[in-house]
């Protein structure tokens, strides 16, 4: 199989910030102090249908509008919000900022696109997500069907989340259950279906050797027929190239994700989005013989 070197998330990190707090406990102080005077914001980022190009999800990513430090990106601040406990709140900022946003996209007569959001491990074990997603979605009378959570699968697999439970009760409301950065853990089949998870998300790692090695399309290929036997539906993230997106529409993915359709994008450039909602001109799809 293809081996994930550390994910490949590496380059999205950006130093400065550790630089200049050098340690935990100040950017733990930071962070208190970021949710105190409300300096999170949530971009969105597109997922087209493979075959039609169509608007079918966005996904939400949280960014940290930092007075002197700019856009902090989530990969500098999830990790030490989740060993200090401060992932909860972070996590309920998000869900409230999400439903309130589709609040307004509902009141301003937009035909309604779903929105999926990330929830973390630690995030995952507290054990009341289905809770705060339940009140939210109350408050702001947003449709459960319209919500779907991604979840990794090393969070899924972690013993202490009891994640049948969770994840049952989560499903319970009405919301779609996604596979976060699918080949990069290690679930089985039979945890899948156990699991019972509507869809599954395909790692950046492995989109990125499509058209690059031929074990990048052999593995795409068994991802896809394993989802498809079990009646789970796949998103490819990280599309970059046209070739990737073409290999991925012979391959028969159902969505593509990635800054080849669009970037992430804030709320307001995102209303032009879904008005828009064919996001890419797509010909008839070659498909294999
Ligand atoms: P993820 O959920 O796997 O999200 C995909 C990441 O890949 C995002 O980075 C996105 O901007 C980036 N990306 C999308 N398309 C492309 C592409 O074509 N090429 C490349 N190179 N990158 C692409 P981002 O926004 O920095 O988020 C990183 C991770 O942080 C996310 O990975 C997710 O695990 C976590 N995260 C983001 N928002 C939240 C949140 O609200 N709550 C929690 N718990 N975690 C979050
Ligand atoms: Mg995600
Ligand atoms: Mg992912
Ligand atoms: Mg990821």
């Amino acid at each position: 199989a293809v081996k994930v070197a550390g994910k490949g998330h590496h380059r999205f990190f950006q130093p400065e910030l550790f630089e200049t707090i050098r340690n935990r406990r100040e950017l733990e102080q930071s962070l208190v102090t970021a949710l105190e005077l409300d300096q999170f914001l949530v971009v969105y980022q597109p997922r087209v249908d493979a075959m039609s190009g169509q608007l079918c999800s966005m996904e939400a990513l949280v960014r940290w509008q930092h007075p002197q430090h700019g856009m902090v990106p989530p990969l500098e601040f999830i990790p030490v919000a989740e060993s200090s406990g401060l992932i909860s709140q972070l996590g309920e900022v998000v869900i409230e900022k999400v439903c309130l946003q589709m609040a307004r996209w509902q009141a301003s007569g937009l035909e309604m696109v779903p929105v999926s959001i990330n929830v973390s491990a630690r995030q995952f074990g507290r054990g009341d997500v289905h809770q705060v997603l339940a009140s939210a979605l109350a408050r702001h009378r947003i449709d459960a069907r319209l919500i779907e959570v991604e979840i990794t699968e090393s969070a899924m697999m972690d013993e202490q989340n009891r994640a049948v439970e969770q994840l049952s009760a989560i499903r319970a409301l009405g919301v779609r259950l996604l596979v976060d950065d699918f080949g990069t853990g290690y679930s089985s089949l039979s945890q899948l279906q156990k699991f019972a998870m509507d869809g599954l998300k395909i790692d950046r790692a492995f989109t990125m050797e499509l058209g690059r090695s031929e074990q990048g399309e052999v593995f795409v290929r068994a991802i896809l027929s394993m989802a498809h036997a079990l009646g789970m539906s796949v998103v490819a993230e990280g599309v970059e190239t046209r070739e990737q997106l073409d290999i991925l529409r012979a391959l028969q993915c159902n969505e593509v994700q990635g800054y080849f359709i669009s970037r992430p994008v804030p709320a307001e450039q995102m209303l032009g989005l879904m008005q828009q909602r064919f996001l890419i001109p797509l010909p008839a799809p070659v498909l294999p013989p």
